[in-house]
């Protein structure tokens, strides 16, 4: 059984390839974080390597060992590293180790998989190394590259791969897939399938990892009380918000996308406001914000949240990129 969510098109794809055995050498699969790119590159190793009926059967041991990430023939290269410290760059040495075990038989499934996570950011020596291996690529062997998009890849690299860009999943099949498999309730299953953003791995962490629940709920609520902070109040948050982000990087990125939404949801309830569309996410403190702002104030608020987002993404310096969002957020006061 493949456990990819949604995204039936390019399950239904690699499937089709296994079959008519048409497998590639490499696949690039694009698609914003925690959509599942992850998951259906280890779906299509298990398919690989299954031993049992209905591959991916998930029950053999080929599937539960790539499951549980202790299959010799299957290996994920990232940017995180054993000893807890990430990496900001895939390094030349990780990808000459893959060159040099790619060559090698697999030690006991048929075909071995490489799955480079975070592609986009390949050391250039490293990129170069990759290109190597792609332009001669070993019988056997399958190599993965996960990236949010093929922007950033060399196109000498792009080109040699098959294609496979994942797309937001709907929040019902998200909702249903927390409530039948994890047993969440209807109204949780709704409010993270919404925030998702059409990412069920972002849903299901948060699901099952009470921090991030706690975060998110606090990430909304500083949004809404941003609103009604002086200039001065802001910056001092922005310089709180920005002195977190040195242990926790993530926090950052995470708020954005948090606070993009939680704008959305305004949005929404304008519209409802004005009476032009009917929504499905919306949260109390989404209700009095739409209430009381104007439709340019709430699209001018996503801009400046997304404007952030790209900054933040081109490493610009943290604390100007959340001082220059506190001074362009809409003032309620
Ligand atoms: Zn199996």
């Amino acid at each position: 059984m493949w456990e990819t969510i949604g995204n039936e098109e390019a399950v239904k794809h690699l499937s089709q390839s296994l079959r008519d055995g048409r497998v590639s050498h490499a696949y690039l699969i694009t698609g914003p974080d925690q959509i599942g790119k992850g998951t259906l590159a280890l779906d299509f190793a298990k398919a690989l390597n299954c031993t049992g009926v209905g591959s991916p059967c998930g029950s053999c041991d080929q599937c539960s060992r790539v499951g549980k990430s202790l299959h010799p023939d299957v290996r994920i290269i990232g940017l995180s590293s054993s000893e807890g410290r990430d990496r900001s760059l895939i390094s030349i040495e990780q990808v000459r180790e893959v060159q040099h075990e790619a060559y090698l038989k697999p030690y006991e499934g048929v075909w071995r998989v490489f799955i480079f996570d975070g592609v986009g950011r390949l050391s250039e020596e490293a990129a170069n190394s990759l290109l190597k291996l792609l332009e001669e690529p070993p019988d056997q062997v399958v190599i993965f590259l996960l990236a949010e998009d093929y922007l950033s890849l060399l196109p000498t690299i792009v080109s040699r791969c098959q294609l496979i860009k994942l797309r937001p999943v709907l929040s019902s099949v998200i909702s249903k897939v927390l409530q039948d498999v994890y047993g969440a309730s209807f109204e949780l299953a709704r409010t993270l399938s919404g925030l998702s953003n059409g990412r069920p791995g972002w849903a299901i962490s948060a699901f099952a990892d009470q921090e991030i629940l706690d975060e998110t709920t606090k990430a909304l609520h500083s949004m809404e009380t941003l609103l009604d902070l002086s200039i001065e109040e802001r910056l001092k948050y922005a310089s709180e918000i920005t002195s977190r982000m040195s242990t926790e990087k993530k926090i950052a990125r995470r708020n954005l996308m948090l606070w993009t939404t939680w704008w959305r949801a305004v949005l929404f309830d304008k519209q409802d406001v004005l009476g032009t569309e009917k929504s499905g996410l919306t949260f109390e403190s989404s209700h009095s914000a739409a209430s009381t702002l104007s439709v340019l104030q709430i699209c001018n608020a996503i801009k400046s949240i997304q404007k952030a987002s790209c900054y933040l993404e081109r490493n610009v310096n943290p604390r100007l990129i959340f001082e220059q969002l506190m001074l362009e957020l809409p003032n309620r006061r």
